[in-house]
């Protein structure tokens, strides 16, 4: 199964290669993004200072977690949101199904939701007869082509506005052909406009889960999640177990290095802090809100001291525009969920490190998405321990799919290297050929081809190691 995915990467991405459109579209939106960060952060103590202050409080609140999700449910419940636990993403589909049953709700606006993503969301709601409209603008521009998002940031980040003026005056209904941005934008608001009147449900993330409180916050730019949020009579809030903080004050440092870590922005346009359903009195605000809290392998992550960083990700995406990967090859050609560096340690811990084979070594492990990570997950560390997981069965390791990703050549060729190491007199038999026929071998012999279709082949040293200690007089003791 492992060689079979691992073809894929590679393929997709040589075919992302091949695309100058794309690569023109990605270079073009990154260097923008990267530029806008810099821009934010115009000392670096400033930087550090905040990035120790938010890894902190991150880590913080996974040491505490289970503590922290039971505080989280309690103060839901008492502002009159209902939570739900789903281990998987089918029970977490059933649930949402459910709910939205029990109300006859057959349309349901969406605010963005990469969980959401995660569960085929709306897919499942579809075959079920709910139609469920993303509202985000990326979103809905990657939903009319029937797309995924190629960023968890921005989702139609691959397309430039020429192509969205195709697609909007063939997709949407009456529309004209403009590149102008303010009138696409407009087409799109009109449509959506509609769609947030006539909703049954409204569906969102959570960026952060105060557990003291009880408050679900949203960050956006469009006014879009509040519109979701707040028109519909229902609100159905969608979060991955981790999103939980202790209190109020932790937000504040998170919500300012996510803004200008992911856009460039010191504020974002909207900030929402959802509190419950519509009180007595209001005139506005869903009369049911709902917090579904979802597992789907978070806490086999968590029960390892070293993987739990990865929960820490507070989903900004600076690890993505600073990849030399992904700013080449785009989100699509990671066929994952989270794409990039921190969907090359997530998704493989999710879905199994022999599945997901060819995503763990899809990397330089150039170091730079560590660098860049505001919560500072060490991403290549983690790389190099799923590497070494995806081979070896550690029976204390908990990792999903651990040894499976070793195929019949790297058995044999270990087996082969161990027999060889074992036996001095083969050794020296087989060090004496390599040094003196190493050269001779083809760059495309099997066990070299990975390496050499993108690195010069390794050439032996024309005398061992222990030749030349031999001919020097030194003495093996
Ligand atoms: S791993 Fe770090 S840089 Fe990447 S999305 Fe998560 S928080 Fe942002």
């Amino acid at each position: 199964m492992h060689a079979e995915n691992e073809v894929h990467f590679r393929d997709a991405a040589a075919k992302a290669l091949l695309d100058p459109q794309l690569r023109a579209n990605f270079r073009r939106a990154m260097d923008g993004l990267i530029t806008k960060r810099k821009a934010q952060f115009p000392d670096p103590r400033d930087l550090q200072d905040l990035r120790d202050l938010s890894t902190a409080i991150r880590s913080r609140s996974l040491l505490c977690l289970p503590e922290l999700l039971e505080q989280l449910e309690a103060s839901c419940a008492r502002n009159g949101i209902k939570v739900h636990w789903a281990e998987t993403c089918e029970q977490a589909n059933q649930l949402i199904l459910g709910i939205l049953q029990a109300k006859g709700a057959k349309t349901l606006v969406k605010g963005k939701s990469m969980v959401s993503e995660e569960m085929h969301l709306n897919a499942f709601l579809e075959s079920k007869g709910i139609e469920a409209l993303e509202s985000d603008l990326g979103e809905y521009i990657i939903q009319l082509d029937g797309e995924t998002p190629s960023h968890i940031i921005m989702p139609a980040i691959h397309k430039n506005k020429d192509q969205i003026a195709r697609q909007f005056s063939q997709k949407i209904k009456d529309a004209k052909y403009t590149e102008d941005v303010d009138e696409l934008t407009a087409m799109a608001r009109k449509v959506l406009r509609q769609k947030f009147l006539d909703a049954d449900a409204g569906l969102s993330g959570v960026n952060f889960a105060v557990a003291e409180t009880g408050t679900l916050c949203l960050v956006e730019n469009e006014g879009n999640g509040r519109m979701s949020t707040h028109v519909p009579p229902l609100h159905i809030a969608v979060m991955g177990l981790e999103k939980v903080v202790a209190r109020l004050e932790d937000v504040a440092p998170l919500y300012a290095i996510l803004t200008r870590s992911a856009t460039g922005q010191a504020v974002s346009t909207y900030f929402n802090l959802i509190t419950g359903p519509r009180g007595a009195g209001e005139k506005d605000g869903p009369q049911e809100v709902h917090l579904v809290i979802l597992d789907n392998g978070r806490s086999r992550i968590y029960a390892d001291p070293q993987l739990r960083a990865t929960l820490r990700c507070i989903r900004c995406g600076a690890c993505m525009n600073h990849c030399p990967v992904y700013t080449r090859v785009g989100g699509h050609a990671y066929e994952a969920i989270y794409p990039g560096p921190i969907g090359k340690i997530l998704t493989p811990q999710m879905e199994g490190v022999g599945v997901r084979h060819d995503l763990i070594h899809g990397s330089s492990l150039c170091g730079a998405c560590g660098e860049v990570c505001p919560v500072e997950i060490p991403i290549p560390e983690i790389l190099v321990r799923l590497r070494r997981e995806a081979t070896h069965d550690d029976m204390a390791s908990t990792v999903a799919g651990k040894a499976t990703g070793r195929t019949a050549t790297e058995d044999w060729a270990w087996r082969l290297w161990a027999g060889v190491t074992k036996r001095p007199a083969l050794y020296r038999v087989a060090t004496w050929f390599a040094t003196r026929f190493g050269k001779a071998l083809p760059a495309n012999a099997p066990l070299i081809k990975n390496w050499t279709q993108s690195r010069t082949k390794p050439v032996p040293a024309r005398r061992s190691l222990s030749e030349r200690m031999r001919a020097e007089g030194a003495s093996h003791e």
